[in-house]
């Protein structure tokens, strides 16, 4: 979508606002903030959108920064997949930073609040400090060691640090109020105890400062102007801003943190922890399984860059929580490959035509325009010969006048080739069909430009030549989930909604011989079919292609119907 068609969304016009009031242009920058504990998702690619969109126009630096305070759940994997994901998106950040480079300057700032009375070790247990939280309409209660003096606070802090206690043993908390109305602001938790080895930090700290502490520190840091994050954090900003009022030097930029809601898409669950149990359980074959709504997911499965920013410039930026039909997602894609895809022939479901009225020995090459969206897409050669494969499904013995495909005694084209009429078919003795005998009109070839060729009939199917085929696997996919939102039940597990039949594997499909130099990622649309692309499992001697997306258009229908 170009500029001058959309209005501005409310994250530009709060940008807009703070420099009509005199914010420097040259002082906006921003963040993405990935924590390396899964992949990402379609939903990660709005926050990646937004932000390092906002950075292309304001001409902007926009940050890489992993959010990697949490040492249990993350893996250097994950950072290497987020970074390669980025960037096939086609983003570029400014600098590639880590919360955990921060641990040093975070540690002191906790100290310096210890100093200035703002935070003191609590040594009780987990289940008593979760107590004394109160609830929205009761105040909370005071630990028995909040007031514990300075020094005694440094002395078990800097134990903390050193090791010299287990985890779960004490924490650190900032001394705010324990009747504040935002119970985030009930003396949170900034540093617990863990001993656990860091992906980056290794053996080097035995306490790790949480989320709200690391944030908006690490913003300040950078000297982010504009923290955006999702709805979820709103009640957070308050503690946002608190901490940051801790360490604020007034002659640097004061962050920002503002909200935007979270993607949700249907048929579909959209949070890592969940996408990790389908991974774990062995529900879908990996991180990019083509299921999957990881980026490397739709990537595998043929997706685009362009259709995924696109989809997401669409799907928009919004103040409330919504879901997102995943027909937009495939309406981009469709609309994408349409331009750039390769027109090619492949047969799902063969049943085989004999024509009797063209030599055995014979065979033919004819040309096949390679895309009719793109004049530069050029043309292919496409091998003719007395047997061919079309889909069982394009031939009927009997139909009514709606079906335009092929039935006996009826003519059809068969794309890029001749006209052919069914004449008699051979059955087993269960009366499937074998083989159809058609007869052709020679004088018919696409392009040749005779009167025949010209003739109209009704239907136009595809096929391939038996002889010069090559036999390929197909990998069919339908959505993952049964149910458009399968993660909002409170009594059923998201995994009950399961469908079972999100792949299903077509090991019998024949592709027209071009198709045999095709490369993992390369991308067609087999026609009449959908679109497809070549899977990374994909080899000279097995070929095996995705389908990206069926050619039908929902989204566009639905739309339509309003
Ligand atoms: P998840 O629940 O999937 O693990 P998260 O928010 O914990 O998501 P982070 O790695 O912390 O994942 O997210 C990085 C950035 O992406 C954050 O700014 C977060 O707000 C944003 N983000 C995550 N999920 C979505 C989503 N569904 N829609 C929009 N932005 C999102
Ligand atoms: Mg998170």
């Amino acid at each position: 979508m170009t500029e001058e068609k959309r209005s501005l969304n409310f994250i530009e016009q709060i940008i807009e606002e703070d420099l009509a009031n005199g914010l420097e242009t040259s002082k906006l920058r921003f963040r993405f903030p990935p924590e390396p504990n899964g992949y990402l998702h379609i939903g990660h690619a709005a926050s990646i959108c937004l932000n390092f969109g906002l950075g292309l126009k304001y001409n902007a630096p926009v940050n890489l920064r992993f959010d990697d305070t949490n040492p249990t759940k993350e893996e250097q994997e994950y950072v290497d997949a987020i970074k390669k994901d980025i960037q096939w998106l086609g983003f570029k950040w400014d600098k590639e930073l880590y919360s955990s480079d921060y641990f040093m300057q975070l540690y002191n700032w906790a100290i310096k609040m210890i100093k200035d009375g703002k935070a003191y070790v609590d040594s009780q247990t987990s289940e008593e400090v979760a107590r004394q939280k109160g609830t929205p309409t009761q105040p909370g209660t005071d630990s028995p060691f909040r007031d514990r003096t300075v020094e005694e606070n440094l002395d078990l802090f800097t134990k903390m640090k050193n090791g010299e206690f287990e985890e779960g043993e004490h924490i650190l908390r900032a001394k705010i109020d324990m009747a504040h109305t935002n119970m985030l602001m009930r003396d949170p938790i900034m540093y617990r105890i863990l001993k656990k080895s860091h992906h980056r930090t290794g053996s080097e700290w035995n306490i790790y400062p949480m989320y709200d502490w690391t944030h908006g520190e690490s913003d300040y840091i950078e000297q982010i102007s504009h923290s955006l994050c999702t709805l979820e954090f709103k009640h957070h900003r308050e503690l946002y801003n608190w901490f940051l009022d801790q360490v604020y030097d007034p002659e640097k930029l004061r962050p920002k943190q503002r909200e935007f809601a979270r993607r949700n898409i249907s048929y579909t669950v959209m949070s890592k922890r969940k996408l990790l149990q389908l991974v774990e359980e062995g529900y879908v074959n990996g991180w990019d399984d083509p299921r999957m709504p990881t980026i490397s997911g739709l990537r595998r499965r043929g997706y685009t860059p362009g259709s995924i920013v696109d989809f997401s410039e669409t799907a928009g930026i919004a103040k409330r929580d919504n879901v997102t039909d995943i027909a937009l997602l495939e309406f981009h894609v469709r609309q994408e490959l349409n331009k750039i895809a390769p027109r090619v022939m492949a047969v799902l479901d063969p049943v085989k035509v004999v024509i009797t009225n063209y030599p055995e020995d014979q065979e033919e090459i004819l040309i096949a325009e390679n895309n009719p969206e793109d004049e530069n897409a050029g043309s292919r050669e496409v091998p003719f010969s007395r047997e061919l494969y079309i889909e069982r499904e394009d031939f009927r013995e009997q139909a009514n006048k709606k079906f335009f495909r092929l039935k006996l005694d009826k003519e059809v084209r068969l794309k890029n080739a001749y006209i052919i009429k069914a004449n008699s078919v051979v059955k087993d003795e269960e009366g499937k069909i074998l083989e159809i005998h058609c007869t052709y009109d020679k004088d018919s070839k696409s392009g040749s430009g005779t009167e025949a060729s010209m003739r109209k009939v009704k239907g136009t199917i595809h096929w391939v030549s038996i002889k010069h085929a090559v036999k390929a696997e197909v990998r069919l996919y339908d959505r993952l989930f049964t149910d458009e939102a399968p993660d909002s039940y409170k009594d059923v597990d998201f995994k009950d909604f399961i469908n079972p039949d999100s792949l299903k594997i077509n090991k019998n499909t024949f592709v027209e011989p071009s198709l045999k130099t095709a490369k993992t990622g390369d991308r067609f649309q087999f026609q009449r079919l959908g679109y497809f692309n070549i899977d990374d499992d994909s080899t000279v001697e097995n070929l095996v292609f995705n389908r990206t997306v069926p050619l039908r258009d929902s989204w566009a229908k639905m739309q339509k119907k309003g």
